[in-house]
């Protein structure tokens, strides 16, 4: 019977590593045959570390196709599942096929220049669009290519459901339940004055709308932050932010509650 490769990634704590070394040898004893880097022939990747080495595995892996599981080292883990105490239960219940797979969506940004070159961006979390450090930008927004607003402020986030945890909570968005499949555009510090106005809360799409970006400056510098990985553009034309064809596939068992994560979280 040809199957079981598992793909396991860990960051670099001291417990991480420890958990992928008894994981590692668990695994092996069933049968499987364990790498350190993601295949086509993998049937799951796992990842031990916090939310941070989680979104960092789902982009090395480019948003993988099969599955992933988060063991979760870090901090509390909104993606991360499985505790390192529980390994011996978590691989049971993998073998009795005993999960379901919780389909996350995606948001991409794309990003044309003026001269016509395009450059796509994907975010699990969120994308974040800003411009250089300390200086506010200006932002023509369109919704579904119609204008909106005028945006003056830090910048504009937008986050998917999963990432309305992150740091869309942090700057007043909503926690957003992940069977919601939407879009929550977020201005950060956005100013609303006499001289200029923008919203002040977020506003949610669903996900067949576009949020379209044009930057009032073209010569000034925009940074575009997908789930923290940061790029730099010069003169962009404009920005289209809009849901994404690609999810990523999480493993849930049993006791996965999300809104039991949120409570323990924040509260
Ligand atoms: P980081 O700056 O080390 O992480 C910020 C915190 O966000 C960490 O505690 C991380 O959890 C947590 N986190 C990540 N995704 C989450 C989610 N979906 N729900 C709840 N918490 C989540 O950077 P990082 O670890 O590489 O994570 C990148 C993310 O940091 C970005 O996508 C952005 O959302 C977030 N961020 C937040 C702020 C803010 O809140 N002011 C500012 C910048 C970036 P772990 O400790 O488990 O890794
Ligand atoms: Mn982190």
């Amino acid at each position: 019977m040809k199957k079981k490769l598992i793909t396991i990634f860990a960051n670099n704590t001291e417990v991480s590593l420890e958990t992928q070394a008894i994981l590692t040898k668990k695994l092996i004893d069933k049968g499987y045959t364990v790498m350190g880097e993601y295949s086509a022939d993998s049937e799951l990747i796992i990842c031990i570390g916090g939310d941070g080495s989680f979104l960092e595995t789902v982009h090395s892996c480019d948003f993988p196709s099969c599955p992933i599981i988060g063991i979760n080292t870090g901090h509390l883990g909104f993606f991360q599942e499985i505790s390192p105490e529980n390994l011996n239960l978590f691989i049971d219940d993998y073998e009795k096929g005993e999960y379901s797979i919780q389909h996350l969506n995606t948001v991409v940004a794309t990003i044309t220049t003026v001269d016509g070159r395009q450059n796509r961006h994907l975010g699990l979390n969120e994308i974040v669009i800003k411009g250089r450090q300390s200086y506010s930008v200006h932002f023509y927004i369109s919704i579904d290519s119609k204008p909106i607003e005028k945006f003056s402020g830090d910048g504009i986030l937008v986050a998917t459901s999963a990432g309305s945890t992150a740091y869309n909570y942090s700057l007043g968005g909503s926690v957003v339940d992940p069977r919601l499949k939407l879009l929550q555009v977020t201005p950060i510090a956005p100013m609303n004055t006499t001289a200029y106005r923008s919203f002040t809360s977020s506003i949610l799409l669903p996900s067949e709308l576009s949020l379209g970006v044009t930057p009032e400056q073209r010569e000034n510098k925009i940074f575009i932050i997908n789930d923290g990985i940061e790029t730099g553009y010069s003169n962009v034309k404009d920005i289209k932010v809009e849901t994404s064809e690609t999810a990523v596939h999480l493993l849930r068992f049993k006791n996965y509650d999300f809104w039991n994560k949120v409570k323990t979280k924040f509260l």
